[in-house]
């Protein structure tokens, strides 16, 4: 099982990807949290990339790519994986179609989660106020939803002339958003 998920900002992109790859035990690979952790532990690459994430912007794709490349090649990915934050560029799709075709594999399905612009920043606006982030007003989290779809909807569309997306409600319970999922991949994928 080779997946993709995409989704704008508040959608609760990460905790999904996290519960979808368990039920299908695949591994959720975050490049954003590949690149926190270096970060972190202020490995080259994190010294490198702190200054563009803190700035918000991308990793440039030749960095991104060959952490992608490298990690899908590592042991528990054999049996597959949910990449959760990439690709997010036409150049990373590129990428990873020719890591892919490397190996002679294949995404199986992309699953798209879909939100209401206006209860997306309702709901990351009443983050911000819980978690004292005066940052983020309702300008600021609009403007990242339009960076978003801007950046996401060309390689949405890529994928959906592929017959790969797969579009799902994401507003419920996270268990409620989680069956819909899985449903809809099952359905996919029989
Ligand atoms: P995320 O947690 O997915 O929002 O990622 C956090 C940050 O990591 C982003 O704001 C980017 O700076 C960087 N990043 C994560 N994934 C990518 C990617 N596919 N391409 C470029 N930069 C990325």
């Amino acid at each position: 099982m080779r997946l993709l998920i995409m989704g704008p900002p508040g959608v609760g992109k990460g905790t999904q990807a996290v519960g979808i790859a368990a039920h299908y035990g695949i591994p959720a690979i975050s490049t954003g949290d590949i690149f926190r952790a270096n970060v972190k532990n202020q490995t080259p690459l994190g010294l490198e990339v702190s200054r563009i994430m803190a700035d918000g912007g991308y990793v440039p794709d030749e960095i991104t790519n060959a952490i992608v490349a490298d990690r899908l090649v590592e042991a528990d990915a054999a049996a597959g994986w949910l990449l959760d934050g990439y690709p997010r560029t036409s150049g990373q799709v590129v990428a990873l179609d020719e890591a892919l075709a490397k190996s002679g594999q294949t995404i199986d399905a992309v699953i798209s989660l879909v939100a209401d612009t206006d209860v997306l920043v309702a709901r990351l606006l009443k983050r911000a106020e819980l978690e004292g982030r005066a940052d983020d007003n309702a300008d600021t989290i609009r403007n990242r939803m339009v960076i978003y779809t801007e950046a996401t909807d060309p390689l949405l569309a890529t994928y959906r002339d592929r017959g790969l997306l797969v579009e799902v409600d994401g507003i419920g319970s996270i268990d409620e958003v989680a069956q819909r999922i899985t449903a809809a991949l099952d359905e996919k994928l029989a």
